[in-house]
C-alpha cells in the first residue's frame, strides 16, 4: 500500500518484487501455495499486536475478548476439518508443532523411529543437525529400494528390535499413500505411540484425498501452509484428553511465548475456506494434476521415484538426463519453472547437490492450471533438463511458460 511505500520503500519495494516474483514463474515448490487475499488480510491485521499467553478463557493478559474468539474458532474448525476432540493451534511453525508434540509424548534420551530425511523425512523426525536429533535417540527407517514405498516389513522389525516409545510417520518427498493404520498397529504392537506428521498432505487429508491419521495416531501435527493453503504455521491435534492437557502445556509455556493472534486469524480463516466444498474440487485438481504432471516428465523421458504418484508430488529422479538436482534447479529456475532439487532413494551426491527434484501441483493449481497444461508442463521440464547446453530449446520453454502464466493471474487487481 501507499503507507508502507511512503515509509519504508526498501521493504516494499521488495515485497512489491515478490509479488512480481511469484506472477512470473510456475510455481512447482511441493511445499508452496498462495493463500488467499482473505488469509492475507487476516495475518496483516491488528492482531499482531496483542499478547495473549494461555488460552482462550485462561490468559495471562487482559483484552483477550476478540483473540479468544479467533482462536477458539481456529481451534473448533481444525477439530471439524479433521474429525478429531482437540486442536492446539499456537505453534509458529511445523518445527515448532513437532518440538511441542515430542515434550508431550516423550523424555529426552527416548528411543523415535523416524522416516530417513534421504528418503523423504523431514529435519525434525531425528536429522543429526536438528534438535530432534540431538535430543533424542531416533532411529531412522526408509522405503525399500526394490519398490520405493515405505518398507514397512523393515519397520516393524526395527520396532520389535528397538522397542521405542514413539514412532513418527510422514514425510516431506513422499508421492505414495501412508499406511497409517499399518504403522499404528507396528507402533501399539510394541507399546509404542504414533505420532503423524501430515505438514504435506494435510490438504489432502482434510477432504479425503488421503486416508485420515484418525482413529490410529495418537498426536498429529501439521503445518498450515501447504496443500492447506494456510498461512505459514503449525498445528498439533489429538483426540486423547490426556495428551491434549500435555500438548497446551508443551506448546505454552514449554517451547512458546506469545501466540501469533494474526496468523492464528489466518488459520482459522484457511480452516473455514478448507471446509467448503470448493476445497475438496481444487484438492481433487491438485492430485489430478500432479498425476498428470508427472506422466509429462516420465513422456519426456524422466523417471519417478515410486514409478507415480497418489497425492500432490512427484519425486523425479533425474538420472536419465545426467544432470543433478542443483543443476536441473538453476535451468529450470532459468524458464520459469521453480522446483526444488531433492535425494531421491540410494543417492549418491550430497544433500547440495542430489539426483532428483521435487515437483509438486498445489500452488500452480491454486492458480487455475489444468491437467493437459499440467502435463505440457511435465514436458517442458524434461526438455529443460535433457538439454542442458541448449540455451535456444530454454529461449523457447520461456516463452511457452510466459503464455501458460498469462492465462492464471495471480492476485489480480492486488
Ligand atoms: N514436517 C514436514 C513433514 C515438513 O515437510 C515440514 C516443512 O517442510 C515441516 C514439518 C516443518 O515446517 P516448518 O517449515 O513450518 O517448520
Amino acid at each position: 500500500s501507499r503507507v508502507l511505500f511512503d515509509r519504508d520503500p526498501a521493504i516494499a519495494q521488495a515485497i512489491q518484487g515478490e509479488l512480481t516474483r511469484e506472477r512470473r514463474s510456475i510455481e512447482l515448490i511441493a511445499s508452496e501455495n498462495f493463500t488467499s487475499p482473505a488469509v492475507l488480510e487476516a495475518v496483516g491485521s491488528v492482531l499482531t499486536n496483542k499478547y495473549a499467553e494461555g488460552y482462550p478463557a485462561h490468559r495471562y493478559y487482559g483484552g483477550c475478548e476478540q483473540v479468544d474468539v479467533v482462536e477458539d474458532l481456529a481451534r473448533e474448525r481444525a477439530c471439524r476439518l479433521f474429525g478429531c476432540k482437540h486442536a492446539n493451534v499456537q505453534p509458529h511453525c511445523g518445527a515448532n508443532a513437532n518440538l511441542a508434540a515430542y515434550a508431550a509424548l516423550v523424555k529426552p534420551g527416548d528411543t523415535i523411529l523416524g522416516m530417513s530425511l534421504d528418503h523423504g523425512g523431514h529435519l525434525t523426525h531425528g536429522s543429526p543437525v536438528n534438535f530432534s536429533g540431538k535430543l533424542y535417540n531416533f532411529v531412522p527407517y526408509g522405503l525399500s529400494l526394490e519398490t520405493e514405498t515405505i518398507d514397512y516389513d523393515e519397520l516393524e522389525r526395527l520396532a520389535e528390535v528397538e522397542h521405542p516409545a514413539l514412532i513418527v510417520a510422514g514425510a516431506s518427498a513422499y508421492a505414495r499413500v501412508i499406511d497409517f493404520e499399518r504403522i499404528a498397529a507396528i507402533a501399539h504392537g510394541v507399546g509404542a505411540r504414533l505420532m503423524v506428521d501430515m505438514a504435506h498432505i494435510a490438504g489432502l487429508v482434510a477432504t479425503g484425498a488421503h486416508p485420515s491419521p484418525f482413529p490410529h495416531a495418537d498426536v498429529v501435527t501439521s503445518t498450515s501452509h501447504k496443500t492447506l493453503r494456510g498461512p505459514r504455521g503449525g498445528f498439533i491435534l489429538t483426540n486423547e484428553d490426556d495428551l491434549a492437557r500435555a500438548i497446551d502445556k508443551a506448546v505454552f509455556p514449554g517451547t512458546q511465548g506469545g501466540p501469533l493472534m494474526h496468523v492464528i486469524a489466518g488459520k482459522a480463516v484457511a480452516f473455514g475456506e478448507a471446509l467448503r466444498p470448493e476445497f475438496k474440487t481444487y484438492i481433487d485438481h491438485v492430485v489430478e494434476n500432479a498425476a498428470a504432471l508427472g506422466e509429462g516428465m516420465a513422456a519426456g523421458g524422466l523417471r519417478l521415484v515410486s514409478g507415480g504418484t497418489d497425492n500432490h508430488l512427484c519425486l523425479v529422479d533425474l538420472t536419465p538426463a545426467g544432470i543433478s538436482g542443483k543443476d536441473a534447479e538453476t535451468l529450470l529456475d532459468a524458464v520459469g519453472l521453480t522446483v526444488n532439487k531433492n535425494s531421491i532413494p540410494g543417492e549418491t551426491r550430497s544433500p547440495f547437490v542430489t539426483s532428483g527434484v521435487r515437483v509438486g501441483s498445489a500452488a500452480a493449481t491454486t492458480r487455475g492450471f489444468t491437467a493437459e497444461e499440467f502435463h505440457e508442463i511435465g514436458g517442458l521440464i524434461a526438455r529443460v533438463v535433457f538439454a542442458p547446453q541448449d540455451a535456444r530449446e530454454r529461449m523457447c520453454v520461456r516463452k511457452r511458460v510466459e503464455t501458460l502464466l498469462e492465462a492464471h493471474p495471480l492476485y489480480p487487481g492486488m
